[in-house]
């Protein structure tokens, strides 16, 4: 895989920008995303279920770092196990709200990486398909 072509996925995954052109950001505002892009019309939203994907990306970044987070505070501060399960709890819960977000942006960014043509073609339901 070309390194150039994925920096630049991850710069506008992060950045939440259009997988495509760069252009435009993915969202209006901090929780709606834009139906396509304004600048180079590249559809944002997909079926039902495309973003299932993004949903496992938040939570392996939500799990991976509580518990990264668990031991490293065990290991530096040892709080007690109820300081442990209120802190690495809240951010179970606090952490994929802000990070949904990204999550998405990142998957939307994977997903043209692999197939940049994916968005293009009519989908099963569209009236230009056979
Ligand atoms: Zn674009």
């Amino acid at each position: 895989m070309d390194r150039k072509r994925l920096a630049r996925a991850v710069r506008r995954g992060l950045g939440l920008r259009c997988p495509r052109c760069g252009g435009a950001s993915l969202f209006t505002n901090l929780v709606r995303m834009r139906a396509r892009c304004p600048v180079c019309g590249l559809p944002f939203e997909r079926e039902p279920g495309y973003f299932i994907g993004a949903i496992y990306i938040n939570y392996g970044l939500t799990v991976g770092l509580a518990v990264a987070g668990y031991f490293l505070l065990e290991t530096w501060l040892a709080p007690s196990t109820g300081w442990q399960v209120t802190i690495w709890g809240a951010f179970a819960v606090l952490f994929p709200l802000w990070s949904f977000r990204y999550s998405k942006a990142i998957w939307l960014a994977l997903d043209h990486l692999v197939d940049p043509t994916e968005g293009e073609r009519p989908g099963p339901g569209s009236a230009g398909a056979p």
